[in-house]
C-alpha cells in the first residue's frame, strides 16, 4: 500500500471511476473493500489518516449491543450477533471472544441478567460464542479477582468479540489495496463535480501534503464521513437539513492491576441508565463509555470533567481500588455519528441509514463498527442500482481480511489474551508479523522497544511507514501502534524515535522532525489528564 501510488492512480484516470468513496472510517472502507472484491473500481479519499475519526476511538467490542435488547431493538441485535460471527471467522488474528461478567449485588439481578443474557446467546444462533451462565459469588471473584466483593452474591457471564479497531481498519485497507482499490489518506474532498443536469458526478480533492489539486469522476459519490456527514451534503445542496447528530463518548485506560484476569467487568445499569464496561486490552484496563450530546463535531474532541469523573465513580463502586485521576494513562474520545431523532442521544438510532439527495449524492451513516461489513454490502447494492453498474453479488462474507490467520481461528479468548501478552506483542498483525520480526532481526536498533511502559519496536514504525501508509508520528503512535490510546506519557516518550525512523522512510529532515515532535507533544497532552 504506496501513496504515491495511489495518487499517481488517480492523475492517471481516464475512465470515470465506479464508485468514489468519501471517508476512510470503517463506513467507507468497508463500502472500498466490498466494491473492489466485486471488481469494481473504486477510488477512496480521507481528508487525515485512515480511522483519524471515530473509528480508531470505540469500546474495541464486536459486539451484538446487550442494551439495544433492552430497548427491544431484537432485528439490530441480531444482525449484529452474525456479522460478530462473520468478522471473527474472516479476522481471527483480530477478533476473539472476551468473557463479561455482570455482578450481582441485589437478589433479583440473576433472574433478570440471567434471563436477558439467555436470550442474547439464543439470538446469535449459530454465531454463537459460547453460552451464557450464572455464577456462585466464589466463581464471580475467581473470574473477577479486582471486583468489591462486600455484598456481592454473585454474577452472570456472557461471551462477545473484541478488537483493535484502527488495527483492523488498516488491514480492511489493505485488503481493498488487495483488491485493486486506490486509498489515499491526507486528501480531503474539497467539492462534488456535476454532470449538465445538475447531478453529482465525481468529487474535486487536495492532497494535503503537496495542496495539489485533483478531480474524480465517478459514476456514483458515496458520502462516508461519518460525523461530518451534513458537510458533505451541503456541498450538494446548501440547504440540505441535518442528518446526523453528535454524542461524545469517552474512556479512561489504566494499568492492567485495576482489573486482574482475563474477564471483562460489564456494569448493566449506571446512574445515567446506560451500561459501563472496564475490559482488558493489550495488558490495560479500558473503561467507558459516556454520551454527551454535542452541538458541533470536531477532529480532536476533548474529554469533560464531568465525564473523567463519572468513569471513575462509577467503576470504583465495583472495583477493590478505585481509581484516581492520577491513575489514568490515558483519555481518548470519540463522536457517534446518530441518525436524527427526537430525545436522548442515547435512545437514537443506532441502525444505519442510506440517504439519497435529490443530487444524487449516496450518504451512509450511523450503525456500528461490528456491523461495517453488512453497511457496505447494503450501500454498495444501492450503488449497483443507482450508478448502472455490473451487477455482482456481494463478495465480503466469507472474504478474509488482510493479515488473516487461520491457526488463531477457534482459540479462546483468554488463550488468545496469553498468547498475546506473554509470547507475541505482534500479534495483531496476523501474517504479517512474520515480515516484521524479520525486519526487527535485521537491524539490532529495530529490535528494541522504543520504551519500557509499552512492548512497541523500532521496525513496527518503519512498518507502518513502508506498507501501512503512515505519514506521521501520530499515525504511527496513535493507530499503526496504540501507543498513544495506552499510556500518553510512554507515546510522548518514544515519538523522537519514532520521529527520526519516520524521517529516514519518508526522506524528511531535521526541521519536519522538529515539527512532527512539536505537534505529536500537543496532540498527547489532550490524552492526559
Ligand atoms: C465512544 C464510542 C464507542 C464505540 N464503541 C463501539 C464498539 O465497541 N463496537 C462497535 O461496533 N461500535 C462502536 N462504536 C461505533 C463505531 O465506532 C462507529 O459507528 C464507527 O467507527 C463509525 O465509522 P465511520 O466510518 O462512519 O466514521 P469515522 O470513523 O468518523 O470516519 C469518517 C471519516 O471521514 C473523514 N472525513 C471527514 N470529512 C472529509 C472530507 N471532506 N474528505 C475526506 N474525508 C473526510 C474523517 O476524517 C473520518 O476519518 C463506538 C462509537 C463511539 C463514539
Amino acid at each position: 500500500m504506496q501513496r504515491e501510488a495511489m495518487l499517481r492512480n488517480i492523475r492517471e484516470r481516464r475512465d470515470p471511476w465506479d464508485i468514489a468513496v468519501i471517508g476512510g472510517g470503517a463506513t467507507g472502507m468497508g463500502v472500498a473493500v466490498d466494491a473492489a472484491s466485486r471488481g469494481l473500481d473504486v477510488v477512496l479519499v480521507e481528508a487525515y489518516d485512515f480511522g483519524k475519526g471515530t473509528s480508531s476511538r470505540s469500546t474495541k467490542l464486536v459486539h451484538g449491543g446487550v442494551r439495544y435488547l433492552e430497548q427491544g431493538n431484537v432485528p439490530l441485535v441480531m444482525s449484529a450477533l452474525k456479522e460478530r460471527g462473520l468478522l471473527r471467522q474472516n479476522a481471527p488474528h483480530l477478533v476473539h471472544d472476551l468473557a463479561f461478567v455482570v455482578p450481582n449485588y441485589s437478589w433479583w439481578e440473576a433472574p433478570f441478567y440471567g434471563i436477558g443474557l439467555k436470550l442474547y446467546d439464543l439470538l446469535a444462533g449459530k454465531y454463537g460464542f459460547g453460552p451464557s451462565k450464572l455464577l456462585s459469588k466464589e466463581e464471580t471473584l475467581e473470574r473477577l479477582p479486582a471486583l468489591e466483593p462486600e455484598e456481592l452474591r454473585g454474577g452472570v457471564v456472557y461471551y462477545d468479540g473484541q478488537f483493535d479497531d484502527s488495527r483492523l481498519l488498516i488491514h480492511l485497507a489493505m485488503t481493498a489495496a488487495d483488491h485493486g482499490a486506490t486509498v489515499v489518506n491526507y486528501c480531503p474532498a474539497t467539492g462534488l463535480l456535476r454532470d449538465d443536469e445538475g447531478y453529482v458526478n465525481g468529487l474535486t480533492a487536495r492532497d494535503a501534503e503537496t495542496g495539489e489539486e485533483l478531480s474524480m469522476h465517478a459514476r456514483i459519490v458515496v458520502n462516508a464521513t461519518g460525523v461530518f456527514t451534513d458537510s458533505i451534503r451541503r456541498m450538494a445542496d446548501a440547504e440540505a437539513e441535518t442528518l446526523v447528530v453528535t454524542s461524545q463518548g469517552i474512556h479512561l485506560v489504566f494499568d492492567r492491576s485495576f482489573l486482574k484476569g482475563d474477564t471483562a467487568l460489564m456494569v448493566p445499569r449506571t446512574s445515567d441508565g446506560r451500561v459501563l464496561f472496564v475490559i482488558p486490552w493489550h495488558g490495560h484496563a479500558v473503561a467507558g463509555t459516556t454520551d454527551t450530546p454535542l452541538d458541533a463535531p470536531s477532529l480532536e474532541p476533548r474529554p469533560l470533567d464531568e465525564e473523567i469523573e463519572f468513569i471513575l465513580e462509577t467503576a470504583g463502586r465495583y472495583l477493590t481500588r478505585p481509581p484516581t485521576r492520577a491513575d489514568v494513562l490515558s483519555v481518548y474520545v470519540g463522536l457517534r455519528p446518530l441518525v436524527k431523532g427526537e430525545g436522548k442521544t442515547s435512545a437514537l438510532s443506532r441502525d444505519h441509514v442510506i440517504h439519497v439527495d435529490p443530487s444524487g449524492l449516496l450518504t451512509i451513516t450511523g450503525g456500528k463498527w461490528t456491523t461495517y461489513r453488512h453497511m457496505a454490502e447494503d450501500c454498495v447494492d444501492h450503488c449497483i442500482t443507482l450508478g448502472r453498474l455490473r451487477d455482482v453479488p456481494c463478495r465480503t462474507r466469507d472474504l478474509r481480511i488482510h493479515g488473516y490467520l487461520y491457526s488463531r481461528a477457534g482459540q479462546s479468548g483468554a488463550e488468545i489474551e496469553d498468547w498475546r501478552s506473554a509470547s507475541d506483542a505482534l500479534a495483531v498483525y496476523g501474517a504479517d508479523a512474520e515480515a516484521i520480526r524479520g525486519l526487527a532481526q535485521s537491524d539490532a536498533a529495530l529490535g528494541e522497544t522504543l520504551d519500557t511502559d509499552l512492548p512497541y519496536k523500532g521496525a513496527e514504525i518503519v512498518w507502518a511507514a513502508r506498507e501501512e501508509m503512515a505519514r506521521s508520528v501520530e499515525d504511527a503512535l496513535a493507530r499503526r501502534t496504540r501507543a498513544l490510546f495506552l499510556n500518553a506519557k510512554s507515546a510522548i516518550a518514544m515519538a523522537p524515535a519514532a520521529a527520526r525512523l519516520l524521517a529516514r522512510e519518508l526522506g524528511r529532515g531535521n526541521d519536519w522532525v522538529d515539527a512532527q515532535l512539536a505537534e505529536f507533544k500537543e496532540l498527547a497532552r489532550q490524552y492526559q489528564v
